[in-house]
């Protein structure tokens, strides 16, 4: 079958045998197909568990904290409620869809799409629902929450006792079994299932009149195409619309967010009637006066570094790619690939903010309120991973105006 690279648009001929292996891009070197067996009866298994684990995570707290006499316990809907309490409501929205609502979407999604696959089932929702269930992948951050959690429990450590809950365990299975029926699911198989490439074209040069749908990787000729995909009705388009444009416009919104970010405090922390407003870098500098040597880099990390290295690089790829350059497109791909996985982990410190808050609410003993400097944060994170989402990296390769089939090379 003809598989278009998402990365580069390169169009290469896949073989899928039978034996386990990959195909990897000849061009850009990202992988086009994997050979699973039974992956989508073992991805639907996992859903089905991980559907049943994120109940429990729900349901039973996550941890608990006692200080002086008081005990004060947090779930995960705690935290979202907490935020919301302290005059936070785009905070609370925010951790709210992307710790529950998305990761919940997707699970039901997820069984949705591959029970009508498997049953035969023809309900036409199927198509979208699996083009917008991959679509959500980065904003389902689970696996940043708990990261969170744990940042908050060591913050915590010295000065309370904290138990952690059974919503915690079960948050920690979550990720496995998520994690697990990601790597078993091809979801250029789960396409093919749901509606197999109707036309191939045969030879290198008429790959030229066809266009590839960025959301399934349809390839539909250009004569009948229409603006939308045939299969997963999605826009289709020779490259996303706009993308530089939209890309600048969200990185300098970012970028000036970025300042009240690091300067306005991200929260305040009031023991016995003596508060102290803390911004990010305050925040650090104050674990590594405890000796929180981890934690803290692991904070300036995703809080600072990972921000700024996102911003440089997407204007640096910008760059590039009005220059026309055609220097390390390769290198250049793999940046592109880098900002976008790591983006979403700079939510760490967002997530640790709503369950310090939900956890320390111990009136004149010790509260902790959220500061504006962590909406501004948040707004930080939400542009940059916006912009590398409307980033097109087949600009890099501009392939079209080249346009050839190659043959991707097998991975074992
Ligand atoms: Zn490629
Ligand atoms: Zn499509």
């Amino acid at each position: 079958m003809l598989l278009a690279c998402h990365d580069c648009g390169g169009i290469h001929r896949v073989v899928p045998g039978s034996a386990h292996g990959s195909f990897a891009c000849a061009t850009c070197g990202r992988t086009l197909f994997r050979n699973k067996g039974r992956g989508i009866e073992h991805a639907l298994a996992l859903n089905l568990a991980a559907l049943v684990l994120f109940g429990v995570a729900n349901i039973f707290p996550i941890m608990s904290m006692s200080l002086g006499g008081q005990t004060q316990a947090a779930s995960l809907a705690g935290s979202v409620v907490a935020l919301y309490r302290n005059q936070m409501p785009g905070l609370a929205l925010l951790v709210f869809l992307v710790a529950i609502g998305v990761p919940l979407v997707r699970i039901i999604g997820m069984i949705f799409v591959l029970g009508q696959v498997l049953a035969g089932g023809r309900s036409r929702l199927r198509a979208p629902v699996f083009r917008i269930v991959w679509k959500l992948h980065p904003w389902a951050m689970t696996e940043v929450y708990l990261l969170g959690l744990v940042v908050a429990w060591v913050k915590l450590r010295d000065l309370a006792t904290i138990e952690p809950g059974l919503g915690i365990l079960a948050l920690a299975l979550l990720i496995v079994i998520m994690l697990w029926a990601e790597s078993v699911l091809e979801p250029g198989e789960v396409w093919e299932r749901i509606g197999p490439q109707v036309r191939e074209p045969d030879s290198g040069s008429e790959v030229f009149g066809f266009l590839c749908c960025h959301g399934c990787g349809l390839l539909v000729p250009q004569t009948e195409a229409e603006h939308v995909c045939p299969r997963c009705q999605g826009a289709l388009h020779p490259r996303k619309p706009d993308s530089l444009a939209r890309t600048w416009a969200l990185l300098i919104a970012a970028a000036i967010l970025y300042i009240p970010a690091n300067v306005m405090p991200v929260m305040t922390v009031t023991s016995l009637g003596r508060g102290e407003p803390d911004t990010i870098l305050s925040g650090v500098k104050a674990m590594i006066a405890l000796g929180m040597w981890p934690v803290a880099i692991l904070v300036l990390f995703a809080s600072i570094v990972v921000p700024c290295l996102k911003l440089i690089g997407l204007v640096y790829l910008l760059l590039s790619v009005q220059c026309g350059s055609t220097r390390r497109r390769r290198d250049r791909t793999i940046l592109y690939r880098v900002i976008e996985g790591v983006g979403r982990w700079s939510m760490v410190d967002i997530f640790m903010i709503s369950i310090l808050v939900a956890l320390v609410e111990l009136g004149e003993v010790a509260t902790i309120q959220p500061g504006q400097g962590a909406v501004a944060f948040a707004g930080v994170v939400v542009l940059t991973m916006l912009a590398s989402a409307s980033f097109d990296p087949r600009l890099i390769w501009n392939i079209e105006e080249s346009g050839r089939e190659s043959s991707a090379s097998t991975r074992t």
